[in-house]
């Protein structure tokens, strides 16, 4: 039996991030390249505001009435430069004529006859103007390897004329559920049946990884039709099997597993729910067996699923960060293993405070329909007080 980060530890140095691919940017993915820009930006130096492109030298000596020599729209290149006495007409977004230093916008000034205007000071250089280059230089990386795609990302790739670039491939991950005694949802469950819970439960929590999730069915507890439905959950980049894997007379998982090749790094971590947890490999696949106890499942994704998942997109992502928060509420709590109490982060006077919700244990989902974290109890009989900091995992 290992403890917990020593297994995420495991996990983390054989989860490597999936091979790049060329293609149009999907939000959610992980950039797989450096991304240099082909431009200065702005890539000229750029009126932001409607009005007149003036000198702000002009000014010195207060307001001044200027002669207008062309009008400047968004997407026009300027034709006259502005000398002395002059100014131009300009729009948003368009290039500053030679001369000018300033903009004013088109509030403060007074048209003066046909082809002039009445400008207040003061004027200062610069004023509502962006100069070539002030975001990033030709050349220049915009974003880094590593970064991942939101749409704030998709656009600046744009501005830099990237219509395809390199990311990390999205995992793989098929789900497979086994148990004799599971129906699946949308069936009554006979006398000593019950309804297939996890598939979909890790099924939404894959899919809010950012993975692909693909279900392979309940397999039945026996040889042959585990082995036919983990050889094909072995063509994944990730398998995540649920039920099978204690030490039950049918817990059949782990020795089809080693029949197929797949190496166990380890059976048993010291945690509550969980404890009887697999992790394997075969090639770059990973597998994780999961406990079939529905908040075990839940709570070893999200300590040790999750952040193999982060890897494998392209994440440098290390184990799930735990916030130290206050206490809520007196807690008396006894237990053997270290454990992951369903628990709520609330609004409290203090900031935020962290309460355990009332839990039932390791079948209990509706706790952790409660819950919005995972507090953890260090193993022993304590009685914690309120105010006194623990550790919490945020849940998505
Ligand atoms: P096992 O690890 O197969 O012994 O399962 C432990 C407990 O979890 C048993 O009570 C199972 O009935 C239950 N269980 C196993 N798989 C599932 C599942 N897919 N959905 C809901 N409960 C399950
Ligand atoms: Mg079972």
């Amino acid at each position: 039996m290992i403890e917990v980060a020593e297994a995420q530890a495991v996990i983390l140095r054989r989860a490597r991030p999936l091979p790049p691919h060329a293609g149009p940017p999907v939000p959610g993915r992980v950039l797989a390249e450096d991304v240099v820009s082909d431009l200065d930006m702005p890539p000229f130096d750029k009126a932001m505001m409607d009005g007149y492109a003036v000198r702000s030298a002009d000014f010195a000596g207060g307001p001044s009435k200027l002669q207008v020599v062309e009008e400047i729209t968004a997407g026009r290149t300027p034709e006259k430069p502005v000398g002395p006495g002059q100014a131009a007409r300009i729009m948003t977004g368009a290039p500053l004529p030679a001369g000018a230093d300033a903009v004013v916008m088109i509030e403060r000034c007074e048209a003066a006859g046909e082809d002039a205007v009445r400008i207040p000071a003061p004027v200062t250089a610069g004023q509502n103007v962006q100069p070539r280059a002030r975001e990033f230089r030709r050349g220049e990386t915009v974003l880094a390897a590593g970064s991942l795609l939101r749409p704030q990302e998709i656009g600046l790739l744009a501005i830099v004329g990237r219509p395809s670039m390199l990311s990390h491939a999205v995992p793989r991950v098929a789900v497979l559920a086994t148990g004799a005694e599971l129906v699946e949802p949308d069936h009554e469950p006979g006398p000593g049946q019950i309804r297939n819970s996890n598939a979909p439960m890790l099924i939404a929590q894959a899919a809010s990884a950012g993975a692909h999730p693909h279900y392979l069915g309940i397999a039945r507890d026996n040889v042959s039709h585990l082995w036919q439905l983990i050889g094909d959950g072995l063509t994944h980049d990730v398998l995540l099997l649920t039920g099978g894997v204690s030490a039950g007379k049918l817990d059949l998982v782990p020795e089809v597993l080693r029949d197929l090749g797949v190496t166990a790094h380890f059976h048993k971590v010291r945690m509550k729910p969980g404890k009887p947890v697999l992790f394997g490999t075969r090639g770059e696949a990973l597998v994780f067996g999961l406990p079939g106890n529905p908040v075990s499942a839940f709570v070893c994704f999200e300590l040790f699923v999750r952040p193999a998942l982060r890897r494998l997109s392209g994440h440098a992502a290390g184990p799930p960060e735990f916030v130290s928060l206050p206490l809520g509420e007196d807690f008396r709590y006894t237990t053997d293993r270290p454990t992951y109490h369903p628990a709520r982060i609330e609004r409290c006077a203090v900031g935020e405070c962290v309460r355990p919700v009332a839990w039932h244990g390791a079948p209990d989902v509706r706790a952790l329909t409660l819950a919005n974290a995972l507090m953890l109890v260090p193993a022993g009989e304590h009685v914690h007080r309120a105010g006194d900091a623990v550790p919490a995992l945020r849940l998505n």
